[in-house]
Order: structure tokens, then sequence, then C-alpha cells
């Protein structure tokens, strides 16, 4: 029978849909979540939640034992640029030293295949977009050089070790499940997807756009948004690659490869829901990048991947669906 797959963080954003997409899959999975950031109601029924600390050798030791797991998709981190420039030292902690510990307790254990949440951060601002896995690493926040730390780590660890990884490099992650199992369901999220639902749907009464003076066509900032479900979905591709290949580990940018910029993201939602938000021109954030889009090379050479919902639209609409949904669910609870 299938080994089971241990998803940290599956309560969250990102891991909750990988735990869908393995699940869709039929890959048994099992959750830990120290629910900081996560949301119980984000597990789906029937999946064993352990609700406890990704650096707790003893718990992580009994959870691999009862549940056979066979590998690990490690989502649980701390994702917020502008706090980690303010706590650096609790990044280093919770992405870094808690992930260090998680590989050790997997390299104890003799678990064979680790895949991780990385990020475009790792590239900092790049010289040139799109932006290629072999570019200069050189993040310009203490979040970014926490994921690159990390990949150093299970580098190191796979060459020394009985282990192969992947780390997955995200781009811009929005929005959620098609059938509204699951989205991004964080107080206070700043991302621009998630803050221009919110505003659509009156949650808020306008969407700030961040620097009109960008060097882009319409002078906004240009991102690669990736749908979550492709996202989750290029994960289960990774987990299969790293079994079918042992020796071989790998690392992918996600994203589309193609940009949009905050006016044309804004025109999107306007376009769903058939009314315009308001919009407030502001100053630009410390540390955005004018354009940051992947190229997809490497990823559509390594997996079979084939992205279901590479569309503004749809991933507006999916968003919307899902904000729809969390109304609910608050005010149920
Ligand atoms: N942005 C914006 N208003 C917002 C949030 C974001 O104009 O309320 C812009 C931001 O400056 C960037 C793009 O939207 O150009 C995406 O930002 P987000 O915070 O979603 O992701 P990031 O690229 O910073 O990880």
């Amino acid at each position: 029978s299938k080994p089971s797959i241990l998803v940290t963080g599956g309560a969250g954003y990102i891991g909750s849909h990988a735990v869908l997409a393995l699940r869709d899959r039929g890959w048994p999975v099992a959750v830990i979540d120290n629910l900081s950031t996560g949301f119980r109601f984000a597990v789906p029924e029937g999946v064993p939640l352990y609700e406890g600390d990704i650096a707790d050798g003893e718990l992580l030791a009994r959870i691999f034992a009862d549940q056979g797991i066979g590998a690990i998709m490690h989502f649980a981190g701390s994702i917020v640029v502008p706090e980690s420039v303010e706590r650096p030292l609790d990044y280093y902690h919770n992405n870094t030293v808690k992930s260090r510990a998680l590989i050790a307790a997997a390299v104890a254990a003799g678990i064979r295949h680790f895949i991780f949440s990385s990020t475009a951060a790792t590239y900092g601002i790049p010289e040139t977009s799109p932006v290629r896995e072999g570019m200069p690493k050189a993040p310009i926040n203490p979040y970014g050089w926490s994921k690159l730390m990390t990949e150093q780590m299970l580098a190191d660890t796979a060459a020394a070790h009985d282990m192969n990884y992947c780390a997955l490099r995200y781009f811009n992650v929005a929005g959620a499940d098609p059938e509204a199992r699951s989205g991004q369901s964080t107080a206070g999220a700043t991302h621009l997807i998630k803050v221009a639902v919110e505003a659509a749907l009156g949650k808020r009464n306008s969407v700030s756009i961040f620097g009109t003076d960008y060097d882009t066509p319409d002078g906004t900032g240009v991102r690669d948004y990736i749908h979550v479900s492709d996202l989750a979905a290029a994960h289960v591709l990774a987990l299969e690659a790293l079994m079918a290949e042992p020796e071989r580990s790998m690392t992918m940018n996600c994203g589309y490869g193609r940009g949009f910029s905050v006016l044309e993201v804004l025109d999107a939602v306007d376009r769903v829901t058939n009314r315009p938000i308001e919009r407030v021109m502001s100053p630009r954030r410390a540390g955005d990048p004018d354009a940051l889009i992947s190229d997809p090379s490497r990823i559509r050479e390594t997996l079979p991947w084939k992205p279901q919902h590479a569309d503004l639209d749809i991933i507006v609409r999916h968003a919307l669906a899902w904000e729809r949904r969390l109304s609910e669910i608050r005010e149920d609870s």
C-alpha cells in the first residue's frame, strides 16, 4: 500500500490545498500544524491532524511510526516579509531552526523524500525577468534568507544521507480550491488578490495601489500569479518524481511565466463582480521589485505538469467564491 504523506502546515493556505491534491490522487495524508495561523476547518474530515510543533522530535517520531510516513511536504512557516524585517530572529527560528529539526527527525527515521515550500524571495530583486533557477540568489529580507538557508540544508542533507528533496520556489500564489473546499483564510492578509476580493465584498472600503511609477507598461508592479490548486498539483507531481528517481533532487520555479500588473488584477476583479472597487493611488512599498515573473522552463521539462487554472479571471473567481464561503464559516462559528 502507499505510504502516507506528512503535510506540515496542512491547516494553512497552501498546505491545505496540498492535502486536497494528495487525497484527490489517492495518497494517504496526515497533517501537523500548531494552528498559529492555520485553521482546523481547513483540514478535511478523516485526515489526522496533529496539533503540535514541527521541531518536536518525539511527536514527529510518533507520527512517522503511527501513520507510516514515507515523505514530508513542508509548508509550516512564517511568511510576512515586513514582519521578518522587524523580527528577524523569530523568522530564522521558525523557518530555519525548526526546519533543521524537522529534517533531522526525517533523517533519523529514514524518511526518503522531502518537498519544501520555498519562494521567489530567494532571488531578491532579480537583474532580469523572467527569472531562472540558476540566477544569483540574493534575498533582500530575512524571510527570503530563512528559506534559502533551508534549501541549503536540504541540498547538503540530500548529499550526505539517503534522502532526496524538491524545493519549489513560489511566485504569487492566489485563488482557491475550485470547489471552495479551502482558500486563503488569514485575517489581515496583505496579498493583492485577497485584498481586492475583500474590497469587492465590502469587507474593506478600497484597495491601495502601491506605486504607479514602476518601470512597467502601466507603471504598477507586475507579478506572476499562480492558482493555488495548480501549485498544489505541482507538489504531488514533484513527490511522485522524487519517488521514481530517489537519487535525484530538484529546485523549480512555480509560476506560469507571464505577468499581470496591479491595474490588470483590479480590472479582472471589477470584470468578475461587474462592480468597480475603489482604488487609492499610494506610495511604493519598500523592497518591491518592478516585475517578478518566473521562467517556467524547468518545471515544464521536469514534471508532467499541466496547469488547469492559468487564467487571471478564474483565479479571481475562485478567490471570490472562497471569500463568500469564508463569511458563512465565520458566521457559523
Ligand atoms: N499591491 C498593491 N496593493 C495591495 C497589495 C499589493 O498595489 O494592497 C501590489 C504590490 O506592490 C505588488 C503586487 O501588488 O506590486 C503584488 O503584491 P503582493 O503583496 O500580493 O505580493 P508580493 O509580490 O509582494 O509577494
